[in-house]
């Protein structure tokens, strides 16, 4: 569904990301792991459009999208929860959950509706009327998750989906975290919980310098402990 062949991403004349390929299926939960500065926050922002690459492909589900604006790039139906949540501050929780939606999206959109999200996170629906700025960090992860899910997305992308998180929460975001997978969306997710990212995801892959330098699955990374030592600094 996404394909992402050997993109290259500078900050100025700063290389990030020197060549990283790597796809997500449908329907499939794939994570992106590494030590900080090793380049997961701008592989998504690249996918995004939001730091786009300088060389390299980008396709998501047979279009190409390596040159296009964000916003064309969440219309072709990837949600993106990004890193310290950005939601909209002065506005309201209903007002950042419909500000950006697209309801009924031509091509295989889930369905969502503010029913469906308050569903999932009931807290949202007892503060609709709370500006964003008022929430906890808890209710502020689920309204990025929400407003990303009320663009009807086929791809779900979070960048450090549980940090700075109490535990209770974390858990509330993992389970959401599967329910969506359980009901087929595609995730691609960063975070720092390796015991929960290997419950989740079906894939991992892990970036060391700007590179993908392993990738396996949950039973292969956790029979590896030398490697969360050496590329995860756990
Ligand atoms: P973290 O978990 O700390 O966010 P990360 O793996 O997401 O780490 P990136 O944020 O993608 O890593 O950073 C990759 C490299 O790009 C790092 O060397 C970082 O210093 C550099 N970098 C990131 N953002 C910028 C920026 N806005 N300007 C210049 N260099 C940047």
């Amino acid at each position: 569904m996404l394909q992402v062949e050997h993109i290259e991403t500078f900050y100025g004349q700063s290389q990030a990301l020197f060549g990283v390929s790597f796809s997500v299926e449908m329907g499939e939960a794939v994570t992106l792991m590494g030590r900080n500065g090793m380049g997961k926050t701008t592989t998504l922002r690249s996918v995004m459009g939001l730091t786009p690459a300088a060389a390299g492909h980008i396709r998501f589900a047979g279009r190409e999208l390596t040159a296009a604006a964000p916003h064309a790039i969440a219309r072709a139906g990837i949600g993106y929860v990004p890193e310290g949540r950005r939601i909209f501050p002065t506005l309201s929780v209903l007002e950042n959950l419909t500000a950006t939606a697209a309801p009924g999206r031509a091509g295989g959109g889930t369905g969502w509706t503010l029913q469906r999200v308050f569903d999932m996170f009931p807290k949202l629906k007892e503060r609709q009327r709370q500006m964003g700025a008022l929430l906890s960090g808890g209710e502020q992860q689920m309204l990025a998750i929400g407003r990303a899910l009320m663009t009807n997305p086929r791809l779900l992308i979070l960048d450090e989906a549980t940090e700075g998180l109490a535990p209770l929460v974390r858990r509330e975001i993992w389970n959401c975290l599967e329910a969506l997978k359980n009901d087929g969306l595609s995730i691609l997710v960063v975070d720092k919980n390796i015991d929960a990212l290997a419950r989740l995801a079906d894939r991992h892959l892990i970036m060391d310098k700007g590179r993908i330098v392993w990738s396996g699955t949950s039973e292969a990374l956790e029979a590896d402990p030398e490697l969360g030592r050496r590329l995860l600094g756990v």
